[in-house]
């Protein structure tokens, strides 16, 4: 049975796998389709799914955008969204200034705190529009200012500490109304690493068409509670192993994956949003 990996981070966000080293990697895993799931960012569609062309392997255009709702930070997939749509590109260029904003304040806060990282370091080896604190704390690693990355985040980057600096976050029903609006649609991500399931409702509300049931996370009796939930509230079902590439120690795409079959109902929703924006931008 031919299976698909749909949560994906590559060097265009916070993982480390270039577009061929994706689709390489997607090959080697057996894996017959891949989204490309980069935070805040589709920078990187355009070339992978080139790569993937190349290898065979099926390419989804997706995105993860960071969202709140209640006051919880929450991560909103979309699949299957085109990557040239005006108002997605424009929003995501939002999103990008404020992350690199967030990353100029950081290194400012570490310079307070005399630690001398230059914010230069820090984009040079993000190479990337949608920097955050992992690059922050790869440059800190590679400028021997700490030891590793658990050191980076512990002393300076995790939530509260004296370097982190709060996230630009979009709200969550505008997330769902932008993924739609290009076509795609909307999963919540990973539900199980939130418990935040009493939201679900209100973004179901919002229009959400699915939830990440399976995720490298999610333990098998949290993937059977969201099956569940999934099943009652009509919600479509998708899964990925939420691959870094090398950042996280090891290469987890493959190991969380759905049969192919589970991309047909998603396919057949984000041509219905198609049909329903062609209709609206009648005139
Ligand atoms: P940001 O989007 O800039 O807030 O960064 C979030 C990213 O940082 C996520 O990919 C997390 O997995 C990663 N992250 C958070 N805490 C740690 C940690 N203690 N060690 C390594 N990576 C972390
Ligand atoms: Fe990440
Ligand atoms: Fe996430
Ligand atoms: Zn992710």
């Amino acid at each position: 049975m031919p299976f698909a990996d749909l949560h994906l981070h590559s060097r265009y966000s916070d993982g480390t796998y270039g577009p061929e080293e994706m689709a390489a990697e997607a090959r080697r895993c057996g894996l017959a389709a891949i989204a490309l799931t980069d935070h805040d960012s589709v920078e990187g569609c355009a070339d992978t799914a080139q790569a993937c062309a190349a290898a065979g392997i099926e390419f989804i255009p997706g995105v993860e955008l960071t969202v709140e709702v209640e006051g919880d930070e929450l991560h909103i997939l979309g699949y299957f969204i085109d990557t040239q749509n005006a108002l997605l590109l424009s929003q995501i260029e939002r999103f990008q200034a404020a992350r690199q904003n967030r990353i100029r304040e950081m290194v400012a806060r570490l310079h307070r705190l005399q630690v001398p990282l230059s914010e230069q370091s820090v984009f040079v080896l993000a190479n990337c529009r949608s920097p955050g604190r992992p690059h922050v704390a790869r440059a800190l690693v590679q400028a021997g200012l700490c030891r590793n990355l658990d050191e980076a985040f512990e002393r300076f980057l995790r939530r509260n500490r004296p370097a982190w600096v709060p996230k630009f976050k979009m709200d969550g029903r505008e997330a769902i109304g932008l993924i739609h609006q290009a076509g795609g649609v909307a999963a919540l991500a990973h539900p199980g690493l939130n418990r935040t399931d009493a939201v679900i409702p209100e973004m179901i509300e919002a229009g959400m068409d699915g939830l990440e049931c399976f995720h490298t996370k999610h333990s098998a009796a949290t993937a059977e509670l969201y099956l569940k939930l999934a099943d009652r509230y009509g919600l479509l079902v998708t899964g990925g192993s939420d691959c870094h590439g090398m950042s996280k120690g090891k290469p987890l795409m493959g190991t969380v994956r759905v049969p192919c079959g589970r991309l047909e109902p998603l396919r057949a929703r984000a041509a219905e949003l198609r049909r329903a924006a062609l209709l609206r931008a009648a005139p």
